[in-house]
C-alpha cells in the first residue's frame, strides 16, 4: 500500500515522499486510517518501526482541519524522546506552520508556562514536568481543556508505577471526549488497564 491509500491529505503524503517516506511500514498501515477514523490505538512497536510518523501523521492531518488550543499532549519519559518527537512533528508539519513545544525538566518553569499559555499545537513532555506544571499554576489546566489527543509513547516506561500520580493529574485535566494513543515496546498489564476503559479501541502488534 501507499500512503495515498491511507486517508492522508496531500500535503501529508507529500510530506512524506519529500522525507524519503515511499511506503507506510506495517505500524503506519494499521494506525494510520484507524486513528483517523477516531479510534484509541495502542500500538505494540519498536523504536525504528515508524511508530513516531504512525501517530504524528494522522494528528497533523486532523490539525490542519480544525486547529485550536493544544490540540495534542504526547507523554515520553525522557528528555531526549521528547526532542526528538519534536523534531519529527516539525518535520512532517513543516507545510503546517505547526507549533510544537516540548516542556520537559531542566528548564525554567516560568518560561514554561508562559509557552504554554499561547498554546502551541502540540506539546510534547515528560510526566513529572507536565504534572508540575498542571498542579502549580491554575492558569494552566484550561489550557488542555479541549485537547483532542493523548499520546503515551514508549508507554510501559510512562506506566512504571513511579509515574502514576502523574498519570492521575494529566487525565485528570484532559477532557473524556478524546484520542488516547499508546505506543509501547512490550505489553503491559497497566496498558491492559489503561485500553480497558476505551469503548473504541484497535490493536497493532508487530509480527
Ligand atoms: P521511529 O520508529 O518513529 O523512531 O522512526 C524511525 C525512523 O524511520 C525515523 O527516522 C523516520 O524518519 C523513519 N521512517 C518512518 N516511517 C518511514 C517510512 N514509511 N519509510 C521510511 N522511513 C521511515
Amino acid at each position: 500500500s501507499m500512503f495515498a491509500d491511507l486517508g492522508l491529505s496531500e500535503w501529508a503524503i507529500n510530506t512524506c515522499s519529500e522525507l524519503g517516506m515511499k511506503k507506510p511500514t506495517p505500524v503506519q498501515h494499521y494506525c494510520i486510517p484507524k486513528i483517523l477514523s477516531g479510534h484509541d490505538v495502542l500500538g505494540l512497536a519498536q523504536t525504528g518501526s515508524g511508530k513516531t510518523a504512525a501517530f504524528a501523521l494522522p494528528i497533523l492531518h486532523r490539525l490542519a482541519e480544525d486547529p485550536y488550543g493544544v490540540f495534542a499532549l504526547v507523554v515520553t519519559p525522557t528528555r531526549e524522546l521528547a526532542y526528538q518527537l519534536a523534531e519529527q512533528f516539525r518535520a512532517l508539519g513543516s507545510t503546517l506552520h505547526v507549533r510544537c513545544s516540548v516542556v520537559v525538566g531542566g528548564m525554567d518553569m516560568i518560561v514554561q508556562a508562559k509557552t504554554l499559555l499561547q498554546r502551541p499545537h502540540i506539546v510534547i513532555s515528560t510526566p513529572g514536568r507536565i504534572r508540575v506544571l498542571l498542579q502549580n499554576n491554575p492558569d494552566i489546566p484550561p489550557v488542555f481543556s479541549r485537547t483532542k489527543f493523548l499520546v503515551l509513547d514508549e508507554a510501559d516506561r510512562v506506566l512504571d508505577v513511579g509515574f502514576e500520580e502523574e498519570l492521575r493529574v494529566i487525565f485528570q485535566c484532559l477532557p473524556k471526549k478524546r484520542q488516547t494513543l499508546l505506543f509501547s515496546a512490550t505489553m503491559t498489564s497497566d496498558l491492559q488497564t489503561l485500553l480497558e476503559l476505551s469503548a473504541n479501541k484497535a490493536y497493532f502488534y508487530e509480527a
